[in-house]
C-alpha cells in the first residue's frame, strides 16, 4: 500500500518547520509522515535535506528525500546512526532552508530562460550553485551574454510568481503550456499546477510540481556560465548565481 503524504510545500513553499506524525517506516529504514514541508526529488529539482526533532529534543538528520511507490509517498532517507523512531511519534520538521531557497531561486531561473529559450526542453537540472536547461533546437543562435541580458531584465522587473490549478480539460484545451519534449504531466488527476510569472500569468505559465520563489526580484543576480553542444539538436544552457564574470 502507498501512502499519501500531504504535501506542505505545494502550497506554501516558504514553510521553514512543521510538527508531522510519523505513519511508517519503510523496509529501508525511510520514514513516511502524514504532512511534509519536505519537497521529494522530481522534476530535475534535488530533495531537501534537513533534521527532525523529536519531542525529547533529540535531533535526527535528514539526508535525501524521495518519492516512494507512488509520488504522493514521500520517504525521509535519515542519515545512517540514527536512533529508531516509532509510529506514531510526533516530530518537528524542519529543512536546510538556506539551501532550499537556493533551491527554488535557481528553480524559478530555470523557468525563465524558457521564456527566453520558447523551444521544447528535453532536460533540467537544477541544483544549488549550476544548473542546466537542454532544449531542442537545431542552432541556438544565442550567445551568453543576450541570454543573461534578457534574464536579467525580468529579474529587475520583479515580476510576481505564483501557482494555480487547472483542469485536464483546460490543459488538454492549451497545448502550449507543455514545453517539456517528452514528459507530459500527469493527467488523470483532476487538476493541473500550473507556475506562472507575471500579473495574470503575462509571461509564462507551465505545469510544474516544484518550488519557487515567488518574485522574479527574488531570484537574484544570475548569468549563463555555457551554452554546450550536446548532439546535432540540443542546447544545453548552464546558468549560475552572480555577475558574469568578465572574459
Ligand atoms: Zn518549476
Amino acid at each position: 500500500m502507498a501512502y499519501k503524504t500531504e504535501a506542505l510545500f505545494r502550497d506554501d513553499a516558504y514553510l521553514k518547520t512543521a510538527d508531522a506524525t510519523i505513519v511508517a517506516v519503510n523496509d529501508r529504514g525511510g520514514f513516511i509522515f502524514d504532512r511534509t514541508i519536505f519537497y521529494a526529488t522530481s522534476g530535475g529539482q534535488p530533495g531537501d535535506t534537513g533534521v527532525l526533532e523529536r519531542a525529547d529534543g533529540s535531533r535526527v538528520a535528514i539526508a535525501a528525500t524521495i518519492t516512494g511507490e507512488t509520488k504522493d509517498e514521500i520517504i525521509h532517507v535519515p542519515a545512517p546512526e540514527h536512533t529508531a523512531l516509532t509510529v506514531g511519534e510526533q516530530v518537528r520538521l524542519a529543512i536546510d532552508w538556506e539551501r532550499r531557497h537556493l533551491l527554488m531561486r535557481m528553480h524559478a531561473a530555470c523557468h525563465l530562460l524558457t521564456v527566453v529559450c520558447p523551444f521544447p526542453i528535453t532536460g533540467a537540472s537544477v541544483s544549488e550553485d549550476d544548473s542546466r536547461v537542454d532544449f531542442d533546437i537545431p542552432d541556438a543562435g544565442f550567445t551568453k551574454e543576450d541570454v543573461t541580458a534578457r534574464l536579467m531584465e525580468m529579474v529587475r522587473a520583479d515580476h510576481p510568481i505564483f501557482t494555480r490549478l487547472i483542469t485536464d480539460e483546460e490543459l488538454a484545451a492549451n497545448p502550449g503550456l507543455v514545453k517539456s519534449k517528452n514528459v507530459r504531466p500527469p493527467a488523470g488527476t483532476g487538476k493541473i499546477r500550473l507556475v506562472c510569472i507575471g500579473e495574470n500569468a503575462s509571461i509564462d505559465s507551465q505545469p510544474c510540481g516544484g518550488t519557487h520563489v515567488k518574485s522574479t526580484g527574488e531570484v537574484g543576480e544570475i548569468y549563463i556560465g555555457k551554452i554546450e553542444k550536446k548532439g546535432r539538436e540540443n542546447r544545453r544552457f548552464r546558468i549560475r548565481f552572480g555577475p558574469m564574470p568578465s572574459t
